[in-house]
């Protein structure tokens, strides 16, 4: 455990005092050796490890979520980051040699990675831990000192965070602030070195406009409506069980969920009957209907429900008192209601059927850059063709959402899905300012570099630069 020591600012003081008392610790400079930093990220994985009873029982409290799910959502996945940034934070850390135009020699020229200073974190609801201290590896892996303002939406993991982490990793270094929408705003108002946000598009914007009065740059981690396509070919059984299996994951409530599914015309009922069956054998544990954030949440999802064009051929059932809801197949809803324009956020999965793949590409298109894109095919080619001719954030082909646990990929949405990215590297580069460093000799001294230039150095100098 790390010494405790009286931190200058502690997550009761006003955000200008709890600001203070962090830049003063990045400008002791302790924060910037491989071994602090390593320090703290053995701080996190211990209080993974240490806490995972506390932290199982909180999530559960906020979100009605069973302990595996807990385990497999916010702690492996955190764990994965952790375990990656520690393995290659030397070599990331490294200066990076470039080389050097004739003209610039002799000298050398160098990328040096330098922390920014304090970074704002500011965490969703929905997977509170994970995506809380997932940014925090990557601003402690760049020698950063951190706000963390967890989710007001998860209270009981909120509480347990600000408890918690100055236990864990250097007190002086990282505070907790709790609160809603209005703290965030509060301590955007002091100005940051970097705000990483993890949220929905509408707050996205209030972020980047609080940000912008102080010039803090920003990584906004977003959503939107991630597709599947499926192709005549794919094996419907394997499509089924694995948009199933993520759709069900946390009640739908996944940034990176399957949202809705386009498939051929050719296979729409067959897809229909194994989506069925996954939910059904996958969903058994929780027949009566999955949990729901709060009862706001729930509302929406209903009137969408009652709002759409398309049929309910699976579940629809809501039950206001539980705040749960069914898992739901909705066929060939219309293009035009909430269901198809907006983010859906829930256990309902709208099925509509493509005649040809390029309307299947200009469909996904005609919305918002989507933050995830998953394709299955048998062919290779087909998937690879549709992967091209989609911007968004990031693609699995034949799965889905798997590629937010590869620390080695870039982890971020594209245009209304986000800005920026992070995970392992990303987020170390993300939260590092790469400086540039020319280093000349004092000697040779070139006079003809210098003016007054006569014809002759003129000359001279024209040919060389
Ligand atoms: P949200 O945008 O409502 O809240 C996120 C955070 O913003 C919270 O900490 C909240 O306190 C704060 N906030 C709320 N209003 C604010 C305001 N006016 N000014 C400043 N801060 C404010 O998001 P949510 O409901 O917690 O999460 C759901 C959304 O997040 C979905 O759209 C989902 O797709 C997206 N999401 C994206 C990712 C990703 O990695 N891209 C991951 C998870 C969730």
């Amino acid at each position: 455990m790390q010494e405790q020591v009286d931190a200058a600012g502690t997550s009761g003081d006003a955000p200008e005092t709890v600001l203070a008392g962090l830049r003063a610790v990045h400008a002791s400079g302790r924060t910037r050796t491989l071994e602090w930093r390593r320090r703290q990220l053995r701080g996190l994985e211990r209080l993974l490890v240490e806490r995972e009873t506390e932290i199982a029982a909180a999530l559960e409290a906020d979100l009605g979520r069973p302990a595996f799910d807990a385990w497999f959502g916010d702690i492996v996945s955190t764990q994965g980051e952790i375990a990656h940034a520690l393995r290659h934070l030397r070599s990331w850390m490294r200066p990076r040699r470039r080389g050097l135009p004739l003209v610039q020699l002799p000298g050398s020229a160098r990328i040096q990675y330098e922390p920014l200073g304090v970074v704002l974190v500011i965490g969703p609801w929905n997977y509170p831990v994970y995506l809380s201290l997932g940014p925090l590896v990557a601003a402690l892996a760049a020698g950063n000192c951190a706000v963390v303002k967890p989710s007001e939406l998860a209270p009981a993991t909120s509480a347990l965070l600000a408890r918690l982490l100055p236990r864990y990793v250097d007190p002086e270094a990282v505070v907790v602030v709790e609160g809603d929408g209005a703290v965030t705003q509060e301590l955007l108002a002091q100005g940051f070195d970097h705000a990483l946000f993890t949220g929905g598009t509408e707050i996205g914007r209030k972020i980047m406009a609080g940000a912008a009065a102080t010039l803090t740059p920003v990584t906004l981690e977003l959503g939107g409506k991630s597709p599947v396509v499926v192709a005549p070919d794919a094996d419907l059984g394997v499509v089924a069980r694995r948009v199933a299996w993520v759709k069900l994951m946390n009640s739908g409530q996944t940034c990176i969920a399957p949202d809705y599914v386009l498939v051929d015309r050719s296979v729409r009922d067959d897809l229909v009957r194994e989506l069925r069956t996954a939910f059904e054998e996958l969903g058994a544990e929780r027949r009566d209907g999955l949990p729901i954030v709060n009862e706001r949440q729930l509302d929406r999802l209903v009137a969408g429900l009652v709002a759409t064009s398309g049929e309910v051929v699976m579940g629809g059932g809501a039950d206001r008192a539980r705040t749960t809801l069914e898992p739901t197949i909705v066929l060939e809803p219309g293009a035009d209601e909430s269901l198809m324009r907006e983010e859906i956020f829930g256990p309902v999965l709208p099925v509509v059927s493509y005649g040809s793949v390029e309307e299947a590409v200009a469909r996904v298109n005609a919305g918002d850059k989507p933050l995830a894109l998953y394709v299955f095919s048998a062919s290779r080619r087909w998937a690879e063709d549709v992967v091209a001719a989609v911007p968004a954030g990031g693609a699995v082909i034949n799965h889905v959402a798997m590629h937010c646990l590869v620390p080695s990929l870039p982890f971020g949405g594209v245009g209304a899905s986000g800005m920026g990215a992070y995970h392992g590297e990303w987020g170390f580069q993300a939260l590092s300012h790469r400086k540039s460093v020319l280093v000349k000799p004092m000697r040779p001294d070139l006079r003809i570099l210098y003016p007054p230039y006569d014809a002759k150095a003129r000359a001279l100098l024209r040919r060389l630069l």
